[in-house]
Order: C-alpha cells, then sequence, then structure tokens
C-alpha cells in the first residue's frame, strides 16, 4: 500500500504506484488542458508530485515542452540567479565488497587497482585541491568496513579540515558513503559534515536486487530507507541521485519525486540536492550493455522537469557529462557543477599509469578548473565557491524556509561575489581575472539590500587587502 509517511521502503516507494503514475501518465500524455493546468500549477513554484510531474514527462507536444524549459528557466534564475556553485569529489578509496555491476570498483574486479589514501596522501590531495581554488569537496569512498571503517573517514574528514595551505581551505565536506547506520550517521554530523549524498541507484527493486547480486548494499529497503537514518541521526542535509540508464528512466523519475515527498512528509524537509548521473564507461563497464540508456534531449527535460517539481533543491551535474550538455541543462536547473574532477584514488597529485587505473568512471569534461570559470563567465554565469550555509547553522528546515521565502537571495548573491573574488585574488589566470573583475562590479547591482550591497564591497575591498573568508 502506497504511503509517502511510512518508514517502510516498499510503502513509500510503491512499487504499484509507480505503475499506476506510468499509466496515468501515459494516458494524458495527449490532454493538453491537464497539462496547462500542471503547468499553471507549476507557476505557483510550490512544485509538483510525482503524478503531474510524470504527466509532464509522457508528454511529448513540442509546444508544451518549450513552455516547460522556459519555466524550468524563470525559477532556476528567481531562486538561483545566475549563480553557479563549484565543488570537487575527493576519492579515498575504491576497496569495496559490494557487487555493483555497473561500477568498476565491484569486488568482482580482479584488475583494477585498488587504492586507499593514506592522511598523508590525503593531505596532499587537498592542497592540490585547494591550489586550484576548491573550498567544496565531495567525498567518495567504496563499501568496505575493514578497509574504509566509518573511523577511517571521520580522521579523513579531520584532515580535510584543518589543511589551511597559502590562503586556501575546504570549508565544506559532503560526504557520499554507502549507507549505514543511525550512529555513524550521528558521527558523521558531529564531524561537520555538509549534506550526506546517497544515490539510489535504481528505484525499481527487482532490476536494484538483479545489480547488487551481493554484498550489504544488495539490501533495498536497508539502502532505499538510509535517508531516514541519515536524518534520524541529525543529519539535516541529504541528497538524492539515480543512476540514468540502469532502468526505466519514467520509472526513476516517478521514484525520485516520491522519495523527495517522502522526506517531505517524515522529516518536514525535501532533499537538499538531487543529483542526476548517467551510466559511463569505466574499466571493466561497457553503458552500452544497460539497455536503459537515455539521449541528450530526455536528459534535459529531466532536468528541467526536477527543477519545476522540486524547486528548492540544488541540482547537480558532474564532470561525466560533456562542456556541451553542461551548458544546455545549467540554464535549465542545475546549480552546483563539478570542475576539474578526477575520480581515480589519488587523481589531483599524480596522473595514473595506464595500468594503474582506479577511476570511477571517464570524465567527459576534462578542462582546469580555471578554464571551467572563465567558461561559466562567458556564459553569463557567477561562479560561487559559497559554503555560508551551513557553517551558519541554515540547514535543513531552516535552510529550506529561506529558500521558500526567497530571503537566502540576500545571502548568496553577495557570498557569490566575495567567493569568486577570492579565487580570483588567489588562483586565476590574468584572462579569467580580468572577466570576473569585470562581472563582480555589474553583479554588485543584483544585491536586492542597500545595506548588503554596502558590506558586501566593503569585504571586497578587504578581500583586496589579503583577508579571506567572509560570508552573510
Ligand atoms: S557503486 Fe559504490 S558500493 Fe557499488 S561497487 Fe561502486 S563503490 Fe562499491
Ligand atoms: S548562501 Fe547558502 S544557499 Fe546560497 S550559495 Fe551559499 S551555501 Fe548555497
Amino acid at each position: 500500500m502506497y504511503n509517502p509517511s511510512s518508514l517502510k521502503a516498499e510503502e513509500f516507494i510503491n512499487h504499484e504506484e509507480i505503475i499506476d503514475t506510468l499509466a496515468y501518465a501515459d494516458a494524458n500524455k495527449d490532454n493538453l488542458e491537464l497539462i496547462d493546468q500542471i503547468l499553471e500549477k507549476a507557476k505557483e513554484r510550490k512544485g509538483l508530485n510525482h503524478r503531474e510531474a510524470s504527466v509532464l514527462l509522457a508528454c511529448d507536444n513540442k509546444e508544451k515542452i518549450e513552455e516547460m524549459y522556459a519555466l524550468a528557466q524563470q525559477i532556476k534564475q528567481d531562486f538561483y540567479g545566475n549563480r553557479i556553485v563549484m565543488f570537487a569529489p575527493l576519492y579515498l578509496s575504491n576497496y569495496c565488497i559490494n557487487g555493483c555491476v555497473y561500477c568498476p570498483y565491484h569486488i568482482s574486479n580482479r584488475h583494477i587497482a585498488r587504492k586507499k589514501l593514506t592522511q598523508e596522501e590525503i593531505k596532499r590531495e587537498v592542497i592540490a585541491l585547494q591550489d586550484m581554488g576548491h573550498k567544496r569537496l565531495a567525498l567518495e569512498a567504496g563499501e568496505d568496513p575493514k578497509n574504509n571503517p566509518i573511523e577511517y573517514i571521520l580522521e579523513s574528514i579531520k584532515t580535510i579540515y584543518s589543511i589551511k595551505h597559502k590562503n586556501g581551505a575546504i570549508r565544506r565536506v559532503n560526504v557520499n558513503i554507502a549507507a549505514t547506520t543511525v550512529e555513524e550517521y550521528r558521527m558523521l554530523k558531529d564531524a561537520g559534515i555538509g549534506t550526506y549524498i546517497l544515490f539510489q541507484e535504481t528505484y525499481h527493486k527487482e532490476s536494484y536486487e538483479k545489480l547488487h547480486p551481493y554484498g550489504p548494499k544488495s539490501n533495498y529497503a536497508y539502502h532505499t530507507e538510509a535517508m531516514d537514518r541519515a536524518m534520524e541521526g541529525g543529519i539535516d542535509d541529504v541528497g538524492l541521485g539515480v543512476l540514468f540508464g540502469l532502468e526505466m528512466y519514467r520509472y526513476e523519475f516517478a521514484g525520485l519525486l516520491m522519495h523527495a515527498e517522502h522526506l517531505e512528509a517524515v522529516h518536514g524537509v525535501g532533499p537538499h540536492t538531487i543529483s542526476v548521473p548517467r551510466i559511463k564507461r569505466a574499466d571493466d563497464i561497457d553503458p552500452t550493455a544497460f539497455d536503459n540508456g537515455i539521449d541528450d534531449e530526455t536528459f534535459a527535460k529531466i532536468c528541467a522537469l526536477i527543477r519545476i517539481c522540486v524547486p528548492y533543491t540544488g541540482m547537480i551535474i558532474s564532470t561525466r557529462e560533456s562542456q556541451a550538455v553542461r551548458e544546455k541543462v545549467l540554464k535549465l536547473g542545475v546549480s552546483q557543477i563539478s570542475g576539474a574532477s578526477r575520480t581515480s584514488v589519488g587523481g589531483y597529485c599524480e596522473e595514473e599509469p595506464e595500468e594503474e587505473n582506479s577511476e570511477q568512471f571517464d570524465v567527459s569534461d576534462k578542462r582546469t578548473l580555471d578554464e571551467v570559470v572563465k567558461w561559466l563567465m562567458e556564459l553569463g554565469c557567477i561562479p560561487s565557491f559559497c559554503t555560508a550555509c551551513y557553517r551558519e547553522g541554515r540547514t535543513g528546515d531552516r535552510f529550506m524556509s529561506l529558500c521558500k521565502s526567497g530571503q537566502i537571495q540576500n545571502c548568496c548573491q553577495p557570498n557569490a561575489l566575495m567567493t569568486l573574488k577570492e579565487y580570483l585574488m588567489d588562483y586565476a589566470s590574468e584572462d579569467t581575472k580580468k572577466i570576473g573583475e569585470a562581472l563582480i562590479q555589474a553583479e554588485l547591482e543584483n544585491i536586492p539590500k542597500e545595506k548588503v550591497k554596502e558590506i558586501c564591497k566593503e569585504n571586497l575591498a578587504k578581500i583586496e587587502q589579503g583577508i579571506r573568508d567572509f560570508r552573510f
């Protein structure tokens, strides 16, 4: 029985409800009257439920799709302006005891190089990341209680936060590790993590079990209920995601929204972020072996609809996607992107020789952070290295209510400009700096409150003098 408030995976992600939803969407995909009503509702910027969203996804009327794109762009502009938050993944260890058939780290892959960073190596990686200009990391590690126990993850977080190289600092560590216990989530919370991210991979239970034939991750319910345990452990901000390509995208999309509805129903706060990875080529993994791949157009439509359906949730896209795809979806609602990512263990310090490949997936966008920052600014975006919210205690429902009232704009815009200024002063090439300085001057005018604008200007001058880390 479908029940968004239940704590049982099969009740809040209910298979029959998804099948009914898809049938309802098919029956109504040409019902322009209903589609117009749903679009009208979406304009209120309070989101859509999984049924309404699925009708829009099924609709293939070109004119209506254009309306969806225009609305997504408008919502993106209203909530996020032209700011794009930057981050980088940091792979700690690729030891893993799971059997995920789409990931090269699965335990049966005997030829991939297995690596685990020591604290000294983490330090070197973090310095390399700081020297690029990164301030926000997403920590990645395989599931392996012997090699990567929680103590190792906690120690690594402590190491990362402790490193201050030149003007560099990692100010927010998001964590993407396997589903765990309430107690361990509490430890992560106490270690000062930002968002806890866990991809569902697929919401389809039967497929999930085939794709995860063994290891702790094979337990669908334990994995699907992880966010509830994380929240019970005190983590306010959680990040959802599916790996598009594993199952029928329409099923995943409905499941994803049902998961968001469930978090809202039980905890009073939806997901902080949603990631939209697509399956990619990697060692031992051929993406064409999965027959649910989605083309770029469908991918763009999914991004636009996520923006419309959960307007307050950040949307993340990684370097799995090419520059061209990233450019398209930036406008449609993506709010965070990674730059200059290495998806191998220890990859920021050293290029790996071919025979020692430890990458999780092939990176499509291989540009440097400076190139990505410059490209974003040329597209009219403000690259932001802001990490202010969780450091100011703006998490969970407190964060969401500021988002919903629009007040967060008074923080995001000046924080984006001040952190961009730090980047320009400390790490940018001359060309990037020139473009960035002009952008900051122009964008100062878009700070809504006069008083905030004044303080921001003063802080920008102080950054010129070498002082760092201002935030609203
Ligand atoms: S997806 Fe995660 S759990 Fe699965 S094999 Fe890869 S690292 Fe391990
Ligand atoms: S102020 Fe908060 S919401 Fe805005 S960019 Fe910074 S961390 Fe994100």
